[in-house]
C-alpha cells in the first residue's frame, strides 16, 4: 500500500458511490412520475404506456446497480486483491517469450471478466427484454452471437495484442507514439470493413426496394448534398422490437441503415425527418469530430502509460510487485483510467446533447420538425424510454437531452 494505492481506492469509492447515488435517484424520481403522464405529451402516450416505461426504465436501473457493484468489487479482487497476480504466474508458467505469455495473460482476464459480464447480458435479453415484450432473441441465437463475436475478437484483437505488446518490448521510449499509430490504422481499417465484411455476419442488408419513401429520401439526401453507397433495410427485428436508423463506414463505403422495425413504425415524413437528423451529424462533423477527439484522447492517455510503466508506485499501489511486464502495465492502466475520468462523464454527455440540439435543428431545416417530433414520441413510446429521467442523472449519463427539452426545442424551431 503506498500514496497512489489511497488515491485509487479514494476514487473508487468516490466513483461508485455516485453511481449508485445517481441511479438511486433517477429510480426514484421515475417512480414519484409513475402516477402522471407529463401533460406535454398526454394526447398522445397513454397512461399504461407511461407505465410500463417507468417499470421497463426501473428494472434497467436496478440491474445498473447491481452490475455497479458486481464489477467495482471485481476491480479490487484484481488489483490490490492480488487476483490479476496470481493470473500472471499461472501464464508465466505456460510461456517464456514474454509477448506469448503477456498475450495469454490478457486473452486470460478477458474471459474472466467476460465470465462476469455474460450473466447480466443473458438477465438483460431474457429477463427484462422479453418481459416488456422487445425480446426477439432465442437462447441458440445468443449463443451464435457469444461465439461470432469471440471469433472475430481473436480473428482482429490478437494480432493487435500481439503487435502493441512487440513495440512496447522494441521502440524504447517512444513505443507509445507507435502502438498509436498502429491502434489508429486498426481502427479506420476496422471501420473500412464493417458495413461490408462484419456487420453482415450478424444482420441481413437488403438494399431498399424501389418506393414512394426510396424516392423521397434520395430527393432528401439531394437536396442535403449527401453521396452515399446505398440504403440498406437491417433485419433488426431478429433480435429486439427497438427501433433505429444509423449510418457506417466512411468515405465510399458509407451506407445509410435503417432497422426494419423503424420503417414499419413510422410514416414516410417521420422516417424522413429521423434521416435527416442522422443526416446532421455528419454534415455538422460531428461525426468526424468525434473520432478525431478519440484519436486525440488516446494519445493523451498512451503517453501516460508511457510514463507509467517505469514508475514502480504505479504497480506497486495496485497490488503488483515491480518490475512488471508490459503485459501487466497494460491492463492496469485499463483498469483504473476509467476509474480516474469517471467525474468528466457529464462533460462528454453535455458534448454529445450539443449535437443531438444541432442535428435536430439540421432536420427542422431540411426536413421538418414537426415530424421529427412526431417520429420521437413514437420511439420514445415503442422503446418505453421514459419521459421523466432524474435530472441529474440525465445531465450525468444521457447522450440524448430529455424527450420533453428535446421537443421544446423544436417546436421552437417550427413544430407544433
Ligand atoms: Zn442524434
Amino acid at each position: 500500500m503506498n500514496f497512489f494505492s489511497i488515491a485509487f481506492l479514494s476514487a473508487l469509492a468516490l466513483a461508485t458511490a455516485t453511481r449508485l447515488w445517481l441511479t438511486y435517484r433517477h429510480v426514484q424520481h421515475i417512480q414519484a412520475h409513475r402516477a402522471v403522464v407529463p401533460s406535454a405529451f398526454a394526447s398522445d402516450i397513454a397512461l399504461d404506456a407511461h407505465q410500463k416505461a417507468a417499470d421497463y426504465s426501473g428494472a434497467k436501473a436496478r440491474l445498473a446497480m447491481l452490475h455497479t457493484v458486481v464489477d467495482s468489487s471485481a476491480l479490487l479482487v484484481l488489483t490490490i486483491g492480488g487476483l490479476l497476480r496470481l493470473l500472471n504466474g499461472w501464464t508465466e508458467a505456460w510461456f517464456t517469450s514474454e509477448i506469448l505469455q503477456g498475450t495469454a495473460f490478457i486473452v486470460l482476464f478477458i474471459v474472466l471478466t467476460s465470465a462476469i459480464d455474460l450473466p447480466f447480458s443473458w438477465y438483460r435479453t431474457f429477463n427484462i427484454e422479453t418481459r416488456f415484450g422487445f425480446n426477439r432473441m432465442t437462447p441458440s441465437m445468443w449463443f451464435a452471437d457469444l461465439a461470432k463475436t469471440a471469433a472475430l475478437s481473436a480473428a482482429f484483437g490478437l494480432p493487435l495484442l500481439l503487435a502493441v505488446l512487440w513495440l512496447m518490448g522494441k521502440m524504447g521510449q517512444w513505443w507509445w507514439l507507435y502502438v498509436w499509430l498502429v491502434w489508429v490504422a486498426f481502427s479506420a481499417f476496422m471501420m473500412a470493413i464493417y458495413p461490408a465484411y462484419i456487420a453482415p455476419l450478424f444482420n441481413r442488408f437488403a438494399p431498399m426496394p424501389e418506393s414512394s419513401l426510396k424516392t423521397r429520401i434520395e430527393n432528401l439526401l439531394a437536396k442535403c448534398g449527401f453521396r452515399s453507397n446505398g440504403l440498406f433495410v437491417m433485419d433488426g427485428s431478429k433480435r429486439s422490437s427497438h427501433g433505429n436508423a444509423y449510418f457506417t463506414g466512411f468515405g465510399k463505403t458509407k451506407r445509410i441503415v435503417f432497422f426494419d422495425t423503424l420503417i414499419s413504425r413510422l410514416t414516410e415524413g417521420e422516417i424522413e425527418a429521423v434521416l435527416a437528423h442522422e443526416l446532421g451529424h455528419f454534415k455538422l462533423r460531428h461525426v468526424i469530430r468525434r473520432m478525431l477527439w478519440t484519436f486525440g484522447v488516446s494519445l493523451v492517455l498512451l503517453g501516460a502509460l508511457g510514463y507509467l510503466k517505469d514508475e514502480a508506485w504505479f504497480y506497486e499501489g495496485l497490488g503488483v510487485a515491480y518490475p512488471a511486464s508490459n503485459a501487466m502495465a497494460l491492463l492496469l492502466f485499463v483498469l483504473v483510467v476509467p476509474v480516474f475520468t469517471f467525474l468528466l462523464q457529464p462533460l462528454v454527455a453535455m458534448y454529445s446533447r450539443k449535437h443531438e440540439f444541432e442535428a435536430d435543428a439540421y432536420a427542422a431545416r431540411y426536413s421538418s420538425a414537426r415530424e421529427l417530433i412526431k417520429a420521437l414520441v413514437k420511439l420514445y413510446k415503442d422503446n418505453a424510454s421514459t419521459l421523466t429521467p432524474d435530472p441529474l442523472h440525465s445531465a450525468f449519463y444521457d447522450s440524448h437531452p430529455p424527450a420533453s427539452v428535446r421537443i421544446a426545442r423544436l417546436q421552437s424551431l417550427g413544430g407544433t
